[in-house]
C-alpha cells in the first residue's frame, strides 16, 4: 500500500488515502476509515514521469489520484510510455541537464550569429523611403556636431566634382535621390561614405588625394553600390543589438536615434562586410562601364591613393583605405570587369 491524495475533481478537496493493486485493479480507500473503491488498472491514466513531481493517476469519472514520484511502484503501469522512462532517466542525470543548457546556449548564439543579421537586412530593405531620409539626416546631424566640420576646398573644385557627380548620378536607373556634401573630418581622415539618406559624404583629405576625375567619380561609384544596397544602414543595424533591432522593428521611432548613433561609431572603427564590399564593386563596376569609364578605375584609384600619397599611410588617415581592404578577390574582379569592358569599347569605337 502507498500513500496517494485523491481528488474528485470538481472540488480542490483533497482526502488522504491508501492505494495498492490487486490483480487488475487499482483499489484505494480512505486512510482512517472504511470507504474504499476500485478500478481497472487499464481504465488509468497516469501522468508522464517528470523527475521531482508527484504522480497524477487519472480516473475514468475525472478524478485524480495523486502519488508521490518515488513511491509508485513500477509493476502498476509496466507499459508505460517507453520515451517517458528515456525521458525520466535523462532528466535524473546532471550531464543530460548540462548538454541541454549548452543545446540552449548554442541556440542563443545562432540567433546573434544569424537570426539578427536576417532581421537587420529584414527591416533596413523594408524600411520606408522617408524614415531612411530621417535617419540619414539624424546621422549627419550626429556627425556634424563631431567627426564633420566645413569644408576647406576651394568652390571652383567643389563646383567641379560636384558637377561631375551631378552627370554620373543623373544616368544611374533605380537610384532614389542622391547628393554630395564635402567636409573636413581630421578624425577620419581620407574617407568616404553614403548615408540612408543618399548623402555621399566625401572628405577634403580624399577629395585632396584622388589622382584624377575618373578616380574621383569610381568612388562615388563604389559608395553608391552601398547606398543602393542600404548597407550603412543594414551594417548599423547588426552591429547596433538585438534591443534596437527589436524596437525597430515593432515600430518604436525613437531607436532611431540609438541607429543615428551607431552610425559615427562605425565611421571609426569597423569596416563594411565582405559581401557588401563586393556587391557595391560588382554596381560600380556595371555603372562606370555603362558609362563609358574602364571599371578597374576604382582598383587603381585606390593603388594610386596608396602609391602617390606615402604620408597619408597611417591607420587614420587612410581610413578609406583600412575600410575598404583591396583583396586579390576585388583585384581579380575588377580586371574581368574592365577586360568585358574593353572588349565591347572596342566593338563600338570601330563603327
Ligand atoms: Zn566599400
Amino acid at each position: 500500500m502507498v500513500p496517494a491524495v485523491y481528488y474528485n475533481g470538481r472540488s480542490s478537496h483533497a482526502t488522504r488515502v491508501l492505494a495498492w493493486r490487486d490483480e487488475a485493479l487499482l483499489r484505494w480507500r480512505v486512510a482512517e476509515g472504511a470507504d474504499e473503491w476500485k478500478v481497472p488498472l487499464t481504465e488509468v491514466e497516469p501522468s508522464a514521469r517528470v523527475a521531482g513531481l508527484a504522480f497524477m493517476l487519472r480516473l475514468p469519472d475525472g478524478a485524480h489520484l495523486q502519488v508521490e514520484h518515488d513511491l509508485l511502484p513500477a509493476d502498476w503501469f509496466p507499459r508505460h510510455h517507453r520515451i517517458e522512462r528515456v525521458v525520466d532517466w535523462l532528466e535524473r542525470r546532471w550531464m543530460a541537464a548540462l548538454a541541454s543548457v549548452v543545446v540552449v546556449v548554442v541556440s542563443l548564439l545562432a540567433l546573434f550569429e544569424f537570426g539578427l543579421p536576417w532581421a537587420a537586412d529584414r527591416i533596413a530593405t523594408h524600411m520606408p523611403r522617408a524614415v531612411e531620409t530621417s535617419m540619414g539626416r539624424q546621422s549627419l546631424k550626429a556627425l556634424q556636431g563631431s567627426l564633420l566640420k566645413p569644408t576647406t576646398l576651394s568652390a571652383e573644385r567643389r563646383v567641379h566634382l560636384q558637377d561631375i557627380f551631378r552627370r554620373f548620378a543623373s544616368h544611374l536607373p533605380n537610384l532614389p535621390q542622391v547628393q554630395l556634401a564635402f567636409y573636413d573630418a581630421p578624425a577620419i581622415g581620407a574617407n568616404a561614405f553614403a548615408l540612408p539618406d543618399g548623402t555621399v559624404v566625401f572628405t577634403d583629405a580624399l577629395a585632396g588625394a584622388v589622382p584624377d576625375d575618373d578616380a574621383f567619380i569610381a568612388v562615388v561609384a563604389h559608395e553608391l553600390g552601398h547606398q543602393a544596397g542600404h548597407h550603412m544602414l543594414r551594417q548599423v543595424l547588426r552591429s547596433s543589438g538585438v534591443f534596437i533591432v527589436a524596437s525597430v522593428l515593432m515600430g518604436d521611432v525613437t531607436s532611431m536615434g540609438g541607429v543615428a548613433a551607431g552610425v559615427p561609431a562605425f565611421l571609426i572603427d569597423s569596416h563594411y562586410s565582405r559581401t557588401f564590399e563586393e556587391s557595391a564593386d560588382a554596381f560600380a563596376f556595371e555603372s562606370l562601364a555603362r558609362q563609358g569609364i574602364d571599371p578597374a578605375a576604382f582598383v587603381h584609384a585606390m593603388q594610386a591613393l596608396e602609391r602617390t600619397h606615402p604620408e597619408l599611410k597611417g591607420e587614420k588617415d587612410l581610413r578609406y583605405m583600412s575600410s575598404h581592404p583591396l583583396t586579390e578577390d576585388r583585384i581579380a574582379r575588377a580586371n574581368a570587369a574592365s577586360q568585358r569592358f574593353r572588349a565591347t569599347h572596342k566593338v563600338t569605337s570601330s563603327h
